[in-house]
C-alpha cells in the first residue's frame, strides 16, 4: 500500500520559510510585499480561488488587493491597469485570474505584466527561463510537484518520468524542470491516448504525473508495482472532488501517491506565495 503525501504538511514548511523570508527583508527595507489580483466578471470557481489566495497572502504578510471589472471592460482598461501596476513600486506582483472573457486573451494580458512582477510564473521570459534553468519565479503547479519529489527524497536522476497532460502551464514546463533533473522525461497528450499508447507508456513509469482534467482516467492496471504517482487533476464529480487517477486502485499499486483534495492543490498555492516572495526579493535585494 502507498504512502500517502501530505501536501499540506509541505504547504505549511514552504509558508514558513516564505513568511520569515519576508520578515527579513522588511526588517531591513522596511516594505512590504504587495499581491495585485485582477479579476474580470466572476464565473466557475474564481471567488474560491481569489479567496484562498488572499487568505494565504495576508497569513504570510503580504498585503492582497483584489481589482475587479465587468465582463463587458473595455481589453484597453485592463492593459492600462497592468501598466500601471508595472510603473507602482509598491506593487510587487500580479496575478490575472481565470476564466477572462472572449474578447480578451489570458497570454496577452499575462505578457503584459513585468516578467519580475509575474505572481504565478507563466510570463514568457519566465517560461523561458527554464531552458537555462535558472528560473527563479516558476510556474506553480510544476513548482509544487518538484517541491514534493524533493520532500520526499524522490531521486530523480535517470529515472524514467512520464507526464500526462501537455500544457502550457503544466505539463510542458513540468517536463523541462525534470529534464533539468536529469530524469528521462515522456510527455503523453490526447495524440498518444488517441493512438492507443497511453497506458504502454503509464506502465513504464518509476515516476507517473498526471494532469489531464479527466475523473479518475488512470486505473490500477496503468501503473507498475512501485511507482510514485503525482495527481494533479481537480475534477468534481457531484459534491465530491476527484484527481484523473483512480486512487482506491492505484494506492495498492504505487509507493508513494498524492490524494486528491490534499496532494498537489494546497503544495500550488504556497509555491504562489513563494513566487511573490521571491519576486519581492528580486524588488528589493540584490542578491
Ligand atoms: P488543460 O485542459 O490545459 O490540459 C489538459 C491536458 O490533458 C492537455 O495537454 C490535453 O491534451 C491532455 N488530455 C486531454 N484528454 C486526454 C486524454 N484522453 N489522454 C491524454 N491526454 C489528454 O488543463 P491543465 O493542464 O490546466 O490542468 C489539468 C488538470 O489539473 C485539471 O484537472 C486542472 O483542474 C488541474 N489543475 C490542478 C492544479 C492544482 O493546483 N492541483 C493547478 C492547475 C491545474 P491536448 O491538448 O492534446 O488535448
Amino acid at each position: 500500500m502507498a504512502e500517502l503525501i501530505d501536501g499540506g504538511k509541505i504547504a505549511h514548511s514552504i509558508d514558513a520559510a516564505v513568511k520569515k523570508g519576508i520578515q527579513e527583508i522588511y526588517s531591513a527595507k522596511g516594505v512590504r510585499p504587495k499581491l495585485v489580483s485582477i479579476m474580470v466578471g466572476q464565473r466557475g470557481d474564481a471567488a474560491i480561488y481569489v479567496n484562498m489566495q488572499k487568505k494565504a497572502a495576508e497569513e504570510s504578510g503580504i498585503e492582497f488587493d483584489l481589482r475587479k471589472f465587468e465582463p463587458e471592460v473595455d481589453p484597453r482598461e485592463i492593459y492600462e491597469e497592468i501598466d500601471r501596476l508595472n510603473m507602482d513600486r509598491s506593487v510587487t506582483a500580479i496575478i490575472v485570474q481565470k476564466p477572462l472573457p472572449e474578447n480578451l486573451s489570458h497570454d496577452s494580458v499575462v505578457a503584459r505584466i513585468r516578467p519580475e512582477k509575474d505572481a504565478e510564473g507563466i510570463h514568457p521570459y519566465n517560461l523561458g527561463r527554464i531552458l537555462r534553468k535558472d528560473a527563479d519565479i516558476v510556474p506553480c503547479t510544476p513548482g509544487a510537484v518538484m517541491k514534493i519529489l524533493s520532500e520526499k527524497n524522490v531521486d530523480l536522476y535517470g529515472k524514467e518520468v512520464v507526464i500526462v497532460g501537455h500544457s502550457a502551464i503544466v505539463g510542458k514546463p513540468l517536463s523541462l524542470m525534470l529534464l533539468n533533473e536529469m530524469a528521462t522525461t515522456t510527455v503523453c497528450h490526447l495524440g498518444t491516448s488517441q493512438k492507443g499508447d497511453l497506458p504502454g507508456h503509464t506502465r513504464r513509469a518509476d515516476i507517473l504525473i498526471v494532469a489531464v482534467g479527466r475523473p479518475e482516467m488512470v486505473n490500477g492496471d496503468w501503473v507498475a508495482e512501485g511507482a510514485v504517482v503525482i495527481d494533479i487533476g481537480i475534477n468534481r464529480v457531484g459534491n465530491k472532488i476527484v484527481g484523473d487517477v483512480k486512487f482506491s486502485e492505484v494506492e495498492k499499486k504505487a509507493s508513494l501517491i498524492t490524494p486528491v483534495p490534499g496532494g498537489v492543490g494546497p503544495v500550488t498555492v504556497s509555491i504562489l506565495m513563494r513566487n511573490v516572495f521571491r519576486a519581492y526579493r528580486g524588488q528589493n535585494v540584490k542578491l
